[in-house]
């Protein structure tokens, strides 16, 4: 939990990186995914014991207000996203909440509210026309629950690229999954990276990127099991940013898991997330004023 302190206070003294305060999601928003029943349970504190062993910690008002903030953030940050291009949320990326139950320290699906909430409000605008939103999920673990949602959903393609041998250990069937072994290193990962970058071009034509960008996929992580280094990560982050701005997709991040031996590893790979992030974001700047002299789109 302490990641996140230190992370805002590390983005803060970065020049160019503009925090905006987002709003707490609403009853409404988090009903997009979930059950009237389950937000009930949550926001009343009435959550069985066993429900609060699978999501991993006790009810709390606290606890309450933590979910609702961190999906109202990657909410914030997809809006943000559709204007300037590059937003991250600094917590977020909660994909193993399903729409009746939490788990795996996730409460509420907030990539997924996010998701529906965006072609929701694009609709309001263009009448008839569905949001094609690609899910990229790098967290070393499976985003079963992202999965879960949008089975059977044509316009939001899941992509999840995790521990083969991780947690969870029942998946579910994500458009793509890619499974890799314990131990996996920079060069592999970065290779079936690319192929799944590849297939799903190849599938889906997506209009909006959520991208989880977990860093615990780090060789210093201690649930991770793979074996990627802070450069293995950058890359990653880099291929990522670089394939959906080739395409001129706007694309907001949240921070999923990372669980380092050593707490300031794990910010410093989110921090390095952040500075790839903030370049897309410049190219996005340099390039808006030529869209507005084109007059397009
Ligand atoms: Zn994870």
């Amino acid at each position: 939990m302490g990641k996140y302190e230190i992370l805002r206070e590390r983005l803060d003294a970065m020049p160019d990186i503009r925090r905006i305060l987002s709003e707490p999601a609403t009853d409404g928003q988090l009903a997009l995914v979930h059950t009237p029943e389950y937000i009930q349970s949550v926001v009343q504190g009435t959550l069985s014991p066993s429900a609060q062993r699978e999501i991993g910690f006790e009810w709390s008002p606290g606890m309450v207000q933590r979910a609702r903030g961190s999906s109202g953030a990657t909410i914030q940050a997809a809006r943000t996203a559709l204007v300037e291009g590059v937003a991250g949320n600094l917590a977020g990326g909660t994909h193993h909440a399903y729409p009746d139950k939490g788990s795996g320290f996730c409460v509420f699906n907030d990539t997924a509210v996010t998701a529906r909430l965006m072609q929701a409000e694009w609709a309001r605008s263009k009448p008839r026309q569905i949001l094609r939103v690609a899910i990229i999920d790098l967290d070393v673990h499976q985003g079963n629950g992202t999965a879960k949602v949008f089975q059977g959903d044509d316009s939001v393609f899941t992509l999840s690229l995790h521990g083969a041998r991780n947690f969870p250990f029942r998946k579910e069937a994500s458009d793509l999954d890619i499974e890799l072994p314990d131990g996996t290193t920079d060069i592999a990962y970065l290779e079936a990276l690319e192929r799944a970058l590849e297939e799903l071009e190849h599938r889906f034509e997506p209009q909006f990127v959520l991208y989880l960008a977990g860093a615990d996929p780090h060789e210093g992580d201690r649930l991770g099991r793979l074996k990627l280094t802070f450069d293995g990560l950058e890359a990653r982050d880099r291929r990522v940013f670089d394939w959906a701005w080739h395409k001129r997709l706007p694309v907001a991040f949240a921070m999923a898991g990372g669980y380092g031996h050593d707490i300031e590893q794990t910010v410093q790979v989110q921090v390095n997330t952040f500075g790839v992030a903030l370049e897309y974001w410049r190219r996005w700047e340099a390039w808006r004023p030529k869209l507005g002299q084109n007059g397009t789109p």
